[in-house]
């Protein structure tokens, strides 16, 4: 059985921990609520359900999406460098559910898909339900090396290439113009499909923008998403499918659920022809910019000499390294005692996890919560240096702790 494969998600497990009110987060992926344009999207729903076309937005609908929101789609992945037309898009029950619909049309069990190290793990677990074999690929500061991806392609003969080239999720880290044309290249030249998975990327707060790898090549699947500039609970994303897949792309898709809500699309075509989403996203970047300057400002002061963390142009992630042969699946249960939680860097690995590694999202927090859980963070690191003399009772806690809380939301 395929499910027998994989295992349930750890992050997911993590969170069933700080649900806690007086726990300071830094562990959700998540976008901050309180910037949610209710209004806006209050005001599309309304709009869409009162009009003549009311009837007809609650209606089954064609596979590929609702042809106004493709539309729309198109012109914004265009406007950033991307050009695109309205048949070039698939509308997908958020970017999940594409990477669901990539590995069903392109993985037989037993393909081999190739990933960066560490990288999303709700992608890591989508593909190994394929029955994927995964292939790890060498990452520096830069992203994904083009030398070593090279390599692992004359090697490997991959089937698929999983990158998320900018403000990735764990690290934060975006792969520069030189190397997304080098990876392009490398894709054509090889014949390997490439997904190019992008839902931070319009979350900048320094640097200029780079175009999508998926302007260098025909290879790459390009996949975007409402949910960091929108809201996540709209479960609205798309891919820009290469013509070659998509027929099997659509297929797929039907197979899975028809087609996304049709209300939901409705709303949102209206919502991004009235509502001005450009502005709304400039908003999101001063709020999350000063969020990531607040956190980086502490970091040199709550860690240990000898950390290492990443200092990314833009998304939601900090990743940091400590130093020596710290677990931080064990300082996370001292952090809990602190009331300051983020995610152990481990399950974000495909192959062999450096376990000194660990995730901070400054996206939910304002900057005096992350002031505040930056002093919890620093006293749990220096607590956990006293407590490991005291031998492994961090370990059995958490696992008491994880053992005795339902589980709750994935990120
Ligand atoms: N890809 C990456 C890299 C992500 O971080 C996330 C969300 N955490 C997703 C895909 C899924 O996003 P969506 O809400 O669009 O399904």
């Amino acid at each position: 059985m395929r499910l027998a494969s994989v295992a349930s998600s750890p992050v997911r497990d993590l969170l069933a921990l700080i649900d806690r009110p007086e726990v300071i987060s830094f562990a959700g992926g998540l976008p901050a609520p309180e910037l949610f344009d209710v209004d806006g999207w209050r005001a599309a729903f309304d709009t869409v359900l009162s009009g003549p076309q009311a009837r007809r937005h609650l209606q089954y609908a064609p596979t590929e999406g609702d042809p106004r929101l493709r539309g729309q789609v198109a012109a914004r992945m265009t406007a950033r460098g991307l050009p695109s037309q309205a048949g070039d898009v698939l509308v997908t029950t958020g970017s999940q559910q594409a990477l669901t619909l990539v590995a069903a049309a392109l993985l037989e069990p037993g393909a081999t898909v190739v990933v960066e190290e560490p990288t999303y793990l709700a992608a890591l677990q989508c593909f190994a339900m394929a029955g994927a074999r995964i292939v790890t690929v060498a990452s520096d500061e830069q992203g994904v090396d083009p030398d070593a991806l090279e390599q692992v392609f004359r090697r490997e003969r991959p089937d698929l290439v999983y990158l998320v080239p900018t403000f990735a999720n764990p690290t934060g880290r975006t792969l520069p113009a030189a190397r997304r044309a080098r990876v392009a290249g490398l894709a054509e030249q090889y014949g390997v499909w490439t997904v190019e998975d992008d839902p931070y990327g319009e979350l900048r707060y320094r640097g200029d923008v780079l175009a999508p790898v998926a302007a260098y090549a025909d290879r790459v699947v390009h996949l975007g998403s409402l949910s960091k500039i929108g809201a996540p609970g709209l479960r609205l994303g798309w891919m820009r499918t290469p013509a070659a897949l998509r027929a099997a792309l659509v297929i797929a898709k039907q197979a899975a659920d028809l087609h996304t809500s049709t209300i939901d699309q409705a709303a949102a075509a209206q919502y991004l022809s009235v509502a001005d989403l450009d502005g709304h996203v400039a908003g999101l970047r001063v709020a999350y910019r000063e969020r990531r300057d607040t956190m980086l400002q502490l970091l040199p002061r709550v860690l240990p000499a000898g950390s290492s963390w990443t200092d990314p142009d833009g998304g939601m992630f900090v990743w940091v390294r400590l130093p020596g042969d710290v677990d931080t699946a064990e300082l996370l249960a001292e952090a809990l005692r602190h009331d300051v939680a983020f995610v152990p860097g481990a399950p974000f690995f495909a192959g062999r996890p450096d376990r000194a590694t660990l995730r901070l999202s400054f996206s939910t927090s304002t900057p005096e919560q992350i002031t505040e859980g930056m002093r919890r963070l620093g006293a749990a690191v220096l607590a956990a240096g006293n407590r490991t003399r005291e031998g492994r009772r961090a370990t059995v806690e958490f696992g008491r702790l994880a053992a005795s809380h339902p589980r709750q939301h994935l990120i």
